[in-house]
């Protein structure tokens, strides 16, 4: 699909960043974005890139009632030679997919959904902060604008990318978080929408989240939403647990999210000779695995941070520290890795890193 470039007035032009260690996460974006809308009977039509403004929305909009709203996040690295690389943006795109069939919206083809983001960040590439450990994060999201009540898919919709340029998430060094297993409510139920990655599933984590921040913790571990006992992901990022060389994660099973992160993670980690077990693990057995010392690193990952030690795990008043509560080779190990493919300090063995 031909995508059109609107001219961008002198107003639209925003003052850029001058420091940027200052520039936090999600805070600021960008001049341009990318717009495509899907109507019925007529599929994807007007594909754009024009300047970032506010939309205009019918107060009675799909979206703004039941949520039917998806997403993705992704970023992009300007390396040190002036070469800007996406990393895996095609898993990104199949994603968005999968999470657009789940909640009855139209599938963006992986080449409008490729193409707008290439094109838009070609054109916003001034943005893209270099210096170490900030990137330019991008946002995809389809939106529901068809202004009814009725409870039932939209029929008209939005797809949009903005961007946004984001700082080190480790700018005070790298920090071992204090997690607390979230006991009282639940994230995600088999035949739920779990694996989507939708607006939905994020507001109704946020009293947990506000719960643990008030306790003293950075983010909540959740289990199963059936027997409470298994162990599933954190916030926005998968969960690791190392035993010495084996490194244990919960099983793509429905209710987690398929990270992207989680999955160059494992390829990784096999790649350095470390054993991986995808398995339902129990939270008593974790906790008995800390408290013994054959637990001995744990970690999260996820796009916006991409590697998150994890100090210590608190279930029910009870605080368990991690090894020595600091950061553990492997964790490091990965970081430095994962981190240095993505901005081309190392080689990229994997075909994970898509030059624009
Ligand atoms: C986005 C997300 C992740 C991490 O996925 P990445 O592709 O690694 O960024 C993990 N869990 C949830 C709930 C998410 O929304």
């Amino acid at each position: 699909m031909n995508i059109r470039v609107l001219p961008l007035p002198e107003e639209s032009r925003k003052q850029k960043y001058t420091d940027e260690t200052q520039l936090g996460f999600g805070k600021i974006f960008t001049d341009r974005m990318f717009i495509a809308e899907w109507k019925s009977g007529q599929g994807w039509v007007d594909a754009r890139i024009e300047p970032y403004a506010p939309f205009s929305l019918d107060p009675a909009c799909l979206v703004l009632h039941y949520a039917q709203e998806i997403f993705e996040g992704l970023k992009a690295y300007k390396w040190k030679d002036g070469t800007i690389a996406l990393f895996r943006p095609e898993m990104n795109a199949r994603r968005f997919n999968l999470s657009a069939d789940r909640i009855c919206m139209p599938e963006v083809p992986e080449e409008l959904f490729l193409s707008g983001i290439e094109e838009l960040v070609r054109l916003e590439r001034d943005w893209i902060p270099s210096s170490a450990g900030t990137s330019l994060y991008i946002r995809p999201t389809m939106i529901a604008v068809e202004p009814v009540l009725g409870v039932k898919p939209s029929d008209h919709f939005y797809f949009y990318v903005i961007l946004s340029p984001v700082g080190a998430y480790y700018a005070g060094g790298f920090n071992p978080v204090k997690i607390m297993v979230e006991d009282k409510y639940v994230r995600a139920v088999p035949g739920g929408t779990g694996e989507a990655k939708t607006g939905g599933n994020y507001a109704s984590s946020l009293k947990a989240g506000l719960e643990a921040k008030k306790k003293g913790f950075d983010q909540v571990l959740w289990l199963d939403g059936v027997e409470r006992r298994y162990i599933e992901e954190v916030g926005a990022m998968n969960m690791f647990f190392a035993y010495g060389n084996r490194i244990v994660t919960a099983p793509l099973d429905g209710s987690i999210l398929n990270g992207i992160t989680r999955n160059s993670v494992l390829s990784l980690a096999s790649d350095l000779g470390f054993t991986v077990d995808e398995r339902k693990t129990d939270i008593a057995t974790i906790l008995a695995d800390i408290r013994s010392g054959s637990i001995t690193e744990a970690f999260g990952s996820g796009t916006a941070a991409v590697i998150t030690p994890v100090g210590a795990l608190c279930f029910k008043d009870e605080n368990c520290q991690i090894g020595n509560g600091g950061v553990g080779n492997l964790t490091q190990k990965l970081y430095d890795t994962l981190t240095g493919i993505q901005t081309g300090s190392i080689p990229d063995r994997f075909g994970w890193v898509k030059k624009l």
